[in-house]
């Protein structure tokens, strides 16, 4: 008997009105069933606004230090349920252990790092042009945000919208992605353990296309920060822009490591293998394209495929598991077809390319780590996002080249250069089209405490992480008070 989850509205875990129910599986055995999720429409996203934005009445007005304090006990029962979290979460969308650890660490390092700024969230006061008269501005709340998220990070990616958004005083309705609604689950019972108080925090389960677009056209809905794919990245922002909606976009990557001939192999090689098959190749910034310098080329090729031979592939539960499986049906078809296109344009298959369905792979999304050569970087593989493990070797002649050869995507989020020239690191971190560039270390591996988001189709300018995610999450509001006790004119020219 499986068990049946809820959504949250205001303090309450309540039934959806409608019957319909979808199921959540674990992708390394199809045959395990997690449990029911009910598929929310109109009606709860209007129960969830309506009780974030009741609940914003009051949680503006607590004061942002003791809105800190509750989210540094959320960091503290994360840390508590880490464990347990994590083995849920490799259970629920598959990627290993020592993963989903990484993303509930994630989660706790955003807890904690945030929880401190309720005693910042500075503003700044300047002088006036006039006499007494005092100038300020200062960070305000916003409303209800919505909270749209992906299912490769099912931790992380909440807490680095939901915990900043909290602090700076707004309430929040979660729409989490299909495949990992039980996460959400687990960090909601955290949140309310900890104390966040009813209606601040609200949970609906269900499709993006229903209860998501509900979501982002309601108009109590202030803000809309999203994760999630260019195609559906577009349509919101569009419904956000015909309603003056304010709205932060995270969306897909085509990242690139460059290794140039003067590169240290054997660290380029741990780099590779790390961001092209961690994950199963499912990361925003997982390292889907290989440029080597020719003078390298072939040596650092045959070192990679043959350690990629030997990945063990299997059930992310198993400590000994270096890669798990895709996360769904959908997901292996997509990377399969993109193999398909890859030897179609003319690439040559050096390793991979095939469904696991047999054995102990036999219920699973399983896939062999892929490595195509001789692509070129016009070819669909080489452009296209394709979310898997999959990656596409070009050979470049020099170090302008590299550069161009990365730059020539649609996308620009995460960037990788192994040199030990000085010189020519600086001019790559300088040319590099990227919101995040990394020297002799793999296209992953963002920390909380930096700036985190893509230039060109990977975003709209936002940047989560870092400070800078409090520019998503309030308004400046600019506050002057004249002391003078008469009527003074700004921009009057006042000069005798
Ligand atoms: P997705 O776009 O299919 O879904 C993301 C979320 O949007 C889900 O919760 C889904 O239910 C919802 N959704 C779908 N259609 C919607 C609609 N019409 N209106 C409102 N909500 C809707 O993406 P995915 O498959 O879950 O995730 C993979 C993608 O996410 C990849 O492209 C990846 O690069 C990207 N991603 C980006 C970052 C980043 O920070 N840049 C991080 C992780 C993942």
């Amino acid at each position: 008997m499986s068990e049946t989850f809820k959504n949250y509205i205001d303090g309450q875990w309540v039934e959806a009105r409608t019957a319909k129910t979808f199921e959540n599986r674990n992708p390394a055995d199809h045959h395990d069933l997690i449990g029911v999720f009910p598929v929310s429409g109109a009606e709860e996203v209007l129960q969830a606004v309506q009780a974030a934005k009741n609940a914003f009445a009051r949680w503006r007005l607590v004061p942002a230090p003791k809105r800190g304090e509750i989210l540094y006990r959320v960091g503290d029962l994360l840390r508590k349920h880490k464990e347990e979290i994590a083995q849920g979460m490799t259970r629920e969308m598959g990627k290993i252990l020592k993963e989903t650890r990484g993303d509930v660490q994630e989660g706790i390092d955003t807890a904690f790092y945030v929880s401190g700024e309720g005693r910042r969230l500075f503003g700044q006061t300047t002088p006036s042009e006039l006499p007494d008269k005092f100038a300020m501005s200062v960070r305000a709340p916003i409303g209800v945000c919505a909270l749209i998220t992906p299912w490769n990070f099912p931790m992380a990616i909440p807490t680095w919208k939901m915990f900043p958004a909290l602090l700076c005083g707004n309430t929040v309705v979660f729409k989490p992605a299909e495949d990992t609604p039980h996460t959400a689950v687990k960090l909601v019972e955290i949140l309310t353990e900890a104390g966040v108080p009813p209606g601040v925090v609200n949970l609906i389960h269900g499709r993006g296309e229903e209860a998501g677009a509900a979501l982002v056209r309601h108009p109590d809905v202030q803000l809309v920060s999203f994760t999630g794919s260019a195609a559906v990245g577009r349509e919101i922002a569009s419904v956000c822009g015909q309603n003056l909606k304010r709205v932060s976009l995270e969306l897909g990557g085509k990242n690139a490591q460059i290794v140039m001939e003067d590169a240290d192999l054997s660290l380029a090689l741990e780099g590779v293998l790390w961001g092209a098959f961690g994950t199963t190749g499912q990361r925003c910034t997982a390292t889907s394209r290989l440029i080597l310098h020719r003078d390298i080329k072939q040596r650092l090729t045959e070192l990679l495929v043959a350690r990629t031979e030997k990945i063990k592939i299997g059930d992310g539960l198993d400590e000994s598991t270096e890669m798990g499986p895709l996360i769904n049906q959908a997901a292996r078809e997509k990377v399969h077809r993109y193999v398909q296109i890859g030897k179609a344009e003319g690439a040559r298959l050096l390793i991979g390319g095939a469904i696991l369905d047999e054995g102990k792979w036999a219920n699973g999304y399983f896939y062999r780590p892929t490595i195509f050569d001789q692509v070129t970087p016009s070819m669909r593989i080489a452009q296209e996002e394709i979310f898997g493990p999959v990656l596409s070797i070009i050979e470049v002649k020099s170090f302008e080249q590299a550069i161009d050869v990365l730059n020539s995507t649609a996308y620009g989020l995460s960037s990788s250069i192994y040199t030990r020239d000085v010189g020519r690191a600086f001019r790559a971190m300088r040319d590099i089209e990227a919101g995040i560039t990394y020297v002799n270390g793999p296209t992953i591996g963002a920390e909380v405490h930096l700036p985190f988001g893509g230039v060109k189709d990977t975003g709209n300018g936002h940047r989560e992480a870092g400070t800078t995610v409090y520019d998503i999450f309030s308004e400046w509001k600019s506050i002057y008070v004249d002391y003078s006790g008469k009527l003074q004119k700004a921009q009057i020219d006042n000069a005798e």
